[in-house]
């Protein structure tokens, strides 16, 4: 029967009929014409009603996909930017139609972001796109109100994060949709929904018709339509095996999770909010072993105030039960907020970031510290350093914080136990680690920047992405000697950057002597299960053979070879 392929972009399989999505179409404009005072009021009342629907759906959104509302809220700050609406009704007031006016605004400033070389602002552009068309869609009264009256597979030919959750809600089963790419917002959100996508499949809409009977096999990255009674059934028996595997899967273990050989493995988690904590904590973590507090940015530039960081840090540690909870002070700087930087910079991934930035403006810094300190729960809370390079560093940032907590600790009549490690994330700091590990409590390895910054390839460069490798042979050289240092003075270690989440990295990870590992929620039961099928003695023969790889090919053939044999 007929089959479509593309890119399974969120895998599962799923068998129902198609619901097939044609409202953000554009139509052309309408011949009646409309004063200047008219289409104004109509683009003041459609931006008010996305407004107000994209904050009921963030907040919505917010329970169960952290990743969809922050995407959301994305698009409310967009819909709201006072600059954006106020070219768009300049240019309504000199005779434009208000879509006229939104297209041709929205699009000079995608066209511009599409021309940048930094693929975050190329992405930026793909959200305003979307803004564009929900706006164009509202203007002329296309947004869909009709509902899916059974759970179906969604076609469509692009999606919007509130379509997505809206049809999500009512039972969407999968998605087939004719944009998006594997990183796309499409993929992100299905993957965060535990839906099957295929994208990029340019011909769905014409191809699918309403009501026809699908199936999605986003394992092979294809859809089959009108499918026959053979495949129907063998598809179902599929379905039914993948179900009980999912759910035998995704449900995290409690209690100890040990290697086959009885070691004792700390799988922690990474968050960005205090609902990831709360999924942390669902998701069983022994702790968490990174909060990005830059997170709690709004973005506009300002920072919240003491008492509003007290709330967020309290809100954090109240969720997690177990373990200790790791604030890392704002890392800013380089590709992360850089509007809250006063400063401009040619290059500012090798500028006035993280602990840099925290020393330049001191001030910011000790009334994140004080923060911590007013809310810090003894052996419970912890705060890291960002992008360190040097010993000097430490001991800048130490001065201050020990006199913040002499302050605190004067206001709170007590003693405050708040051990102080460091991310060693820059080949400086790795090569330093045997002396830096005599002047903080714990270090944490940040493999993301470890990784930039040791093969000079930009995280965010999609033309040097196939360089940023972790496992290239020089980031586990260093990651050898920072274990090694860290063994040799005793102080706690983990690692918390995405190759703790990279299954295939597990082996290599544990072979050189890592016991903490912290990672996005998400992972932690794969993680587990993965933790308790291997052994250190297996791992630790895998990297006395990784001594002689040359290549991060090398390096991965081995894994590969090694995994074969478990
Ligand atoms: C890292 O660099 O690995 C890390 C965990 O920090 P971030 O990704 O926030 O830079
Ligand atoms: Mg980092």
């Amino acid at each position: 029967m007929p089959r479509l392929h593309a890119i399974g972009s969120s895998t599962g399989i799923a068998i129902g009929r198609a619901y097939v999505m044609t409202n953000h179409q554009r139509r052309e404009e309408s011949a009646v014409e409309r004063t200047p005072e008219a289409e104004l009021a109509e683009f003041r009342a459609a931006k008010g009603r996305i407004e107000q629907e994209l904050t009921r759906v963030a907040q919505r959104a917010r329970q169960n996909s952290p990743t969809l509302a922050s995407i959301v809220e994305t698009h409310a700050m967009i819909v709201s930017d006072p600059i954006v609406a106020n070219d768009i009704e300049n240019r309504i007031g000199r005779g434009e139609s208000a879509v006229d006016a939104v297209n041709s605004e929205f699009g000079k400033q995608v066209r511009l972001m599409m021309l940048s070389t930094n693929s975050l602002i190329r992405d930026r552009a793909t959200d305003l796109e979307h803004v564009q068309e929900h706006l164009i869609a509202e203007l002329q009264s296309l947004t869909t109100t009709d509902t899916m009256q059974e759970p179906m597979i969604v076609v469509a030919k692009t999606l919007t994060p509130a379509d997505m959750y809206r049809v999500a809600q009512q039972g969407a089963l999968g998605f087939l949709v004719e944009e998006g790419g594997v990183d796309s917002h499409i993929s992100i959100i299905a993957r965060d929904l535990g839906l099957p996508a295929i994208v990029s499949l340019r011909t769905a809409v014409a191809s699918i018709s309403a009501g026809a009977n699908v199936i999605i096999d986003a394992y092979g990255g294809f859809c089959i339509f009108d499918p026959t009674q053979t495949e129907l059934d063998e598809y179902r028996h599929r379905l039914e095996k993948d179900r009980a595997r999912l759910s035998r899967e995704r449900t995290p273990i409690q209690g100890v999770i040990a290697t086959s050989d009885g070691t004792e493995i700390h799988v922690l988690a990474n968050v960005d909010t205090p609902q990831a904590a709360q999924l942390a904590h669902e998701y069983q973590a022994h702790g968490i072993g990174l909060v990005r507090t830059e997170m709690m940015l709004s973005g506009d530039g300002s920072f919240p105030t003491g008492l509003q960081q007290q709330q967020w840090y309290a809100s954090i540690l109240n969720c997690c039960s177990r373990g200790s909870v790791t604030f890392r002070a704002f890392d800013i700087g380089g590709d992360k907020f850089g509007s809250y930087s006063p400063y401009t910079e040619q290059n500012p991934v090798l500028g006035l970031r993280g602990i840099r930035f925290l020393l330049a403006q001191p001030r910011i810094f000790e009334e994140q510290v004080k923060a911590i300190l007013r809310v810090a729960q003894s052996g419970r809370t912890k705060l890291m350093l960002p992008m360190i390079t040097s010993y000097a560093e430490i001991i800048a940032a130490r001065e201050i914080i020990d006199a913040c907590k002499v302050e605190i600790e004067d206001e709170r009549n007590m003693l405050i136990d708040l051990p102080v490690g460091v991310m060693i994330e820059t080949p400086a700091a790795a090569v330093m680690s045997d002396v830096l590990s005599q002047y903080v409590d714990f270090i944490s390895i940040g493999t993301n920047d470890l990784t930039q910054y040791t093969l000079a390839a930009d995280r965010t460069n999609e033309l040097v992405s196939n360089m940023f490798d972790c496992i290239h042979p020089s980031v586990i050289r260093l990651m050898r000697m920072i274990v090694d240092a860290s063994s040799a003075h005793n102080i706690d270690i983990s690692v918390c950057g995405e190759m703790a989440a990279q299954l295939t990295a597990t082996d290599v990870l544990l072979g050189i002597g890592l016991r903490q590992l912290s990672v996005t929620p998400h992972v932690i039961p794969e993680l587990q299960r993965r933790i308790q099928h291997i052994s250190i003695e297996r791992c630790e023969k895998l990297v006395t053979e990784l001594v002689d790889c040359r290549t991060s090919q090398d390096v991965r053939a081995k894994i590969i070879e090694h995994q074969a044999q478990d």
